[in-house]
């Protein structure tokens, strides 16, 4: 075994925050920004804070990259050859590396997506959300289905073996025939994996705001599209590994699978989140702050907008609420050799009542969702892991 090999892992979350233009149900920390020269500042802060975290994660072998957002192809290639330079200076990075880049439709083109292959990025995740013209209109997104048939085209062209897509469910004026159309249409590209998420109306988005004028897919039919889906999917050879992820056999996302399975990540850049050395920590989310606490020298700004040490009870509730989220769920022997504590005794009892209803699958060695029970997941999780540690 190489030494390199023989490092504990770690994967790295970069946050690239800025978008073309701002979707109607987005909540993620991103915006439009209004000058070049924020987007430079970004990039070199990003650069020092990676040049900081660099000693501390000298003993680790990085063997996944996940540069998301935001989306990190508005950027031009100038800037995405500086950080993913800089990740290489900073990090040891096997070849064998995972390396994803989130990409939205007509902010790419082939050259761009043709130096990212080159410089090491082997997975391109593209939003898609919708093969329907209205539903896109409806999602505000900037991009034609078009678009993304000619990104998905220059991606295969620029060498790209593992391509994910990610299609949005439950949005407005979506039907269960017009998300059909959508499913076969992305199918008979034949990407590697596909994304499928539900869409959430979250607080403070447009879509808030006129919540009552949405012309949304009721529950029954929101239903029906995830069961049929996931059959679908199966049918086309996407096994499902995850609640909203499914994969061509051995396509799944190595860097997503370590936030499910509790592994160690590092998140650089402005409101990333990590797990590292037992602690998770995030960054602040304001873009300002994040630059100035780095690119100034004696400046009093704090980056880190949260800290915890996490704690036995909350340790085990989250491998559990990660855990339960993959196909496999949580392996009771897995469970009881990292926490020297019994599955059946901490959580099995609560979970009776949905194993009975057909929710949960327990078949002596594991603990899993069955597909109805993938649908009410957080209900599930969030009534068990409440009794959980309170038990
Ligand atoms: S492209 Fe993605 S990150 Fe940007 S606004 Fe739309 S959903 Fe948000």
């Amino acid at each position: 075994m190489s030494m390199l090999n023989s490092k504990p892992s770690l994967g790295l979350y970069i946050h690239i925050p800025f978008c073309r233009s701002k979707c109607d149900y987005c909540d993620f920390c991103s915006f439009v920004p209004n000058s070049g020269g924020i987007v430079e500042h970004y990039t070199d802060a990003l650069i020092l804070q990676m040049e900081d975290w660099s000693d501390k994660c000298r003993g680790y072998r990085v063997d996944s990259v996940y540069l998301g957002g935001g989306t990190p192809t508005f950027l031009d290639s100038r800037h995405l050859g500086r950080i993913l330079n800089a990740l290489y200076d900073n990090f040891s990075i096997p070849r064998s590396a995972e390396i994803s880049v989130e990409c939205n439709p007509a902010t790419d083109d082939f050259k761009k997506l043709r130096k990212l292959k080159r410089a090491g990025v082997n997975r391109l995740s593209i939003g898609l959300q919708s093969a329907n013209e209205n539903e896109l209109r409806a999602l505000g997104r900037i991009h034609t289905y078009r678009q993304f048939e000619e990104t998905y085209d220059n991606a295969r062209r620029a060498g790209f073996e593992n391509i994910s897509v990610d299609v949005m469910y439950g949005i407005p004026d979506q039907t269960e025939k017009s998300f059909a159309h959508t499913l076969s249409a992305v199918t008979s590209l034949a990407p590697d994996h596909i994304s499928l998420y539900a869409l959430k109306i979250e607080d403070g988005t447009p879509f808030a705001s006129r919540r009552d004028t949405l012309n949304l897919p009721d529950d029954d039919s929101v239903y029906s599209m995830y069961v049929n889906a996931v059959k679908y999917l199966a049918a086309r050879g996407y096994e499902r590994y995850e609640i909203s992820n499914f994969a061509k056999r051995g396509q799944a996302c190595l860097h997503n699978l370590k936030y499910w399975h509790c592994d160690e990540y590092l998140g650089l850049g402005a409101s990333a989140h990590s797990y590292f050395k037992g602690e998770r920590f995030s960054t602040t989310r304001n873009i300002r702050d994040y630059i100035d606490g780095l690119e100034i020298i004696d400046s009093d700004i704090d980056i880190v907008a949260s800290r915890d040490s996490v704690g036995s009870d909350e340790s085990m509730d989250e491998y559990v609420m990660l855990g339960m989220r993959l196909e496999e769920g949580v392996n009771i022997r897995d469970f009881e050799g990292r926490f020297g504590v019994s599955f059946a005794e901490k959580y099995g009892h609560l979970l009776d009542e949905y194993v009975e209803d057909g929710f949960v699958i327990a078949d002596g060695e594991s603990y899993r969702f069955s597909t109805s029970g993938m649908f009410v997941s957080n209900y599930i999780l969030s009534s068990v892991l409440n009794l959980g540690s309170n038990g």
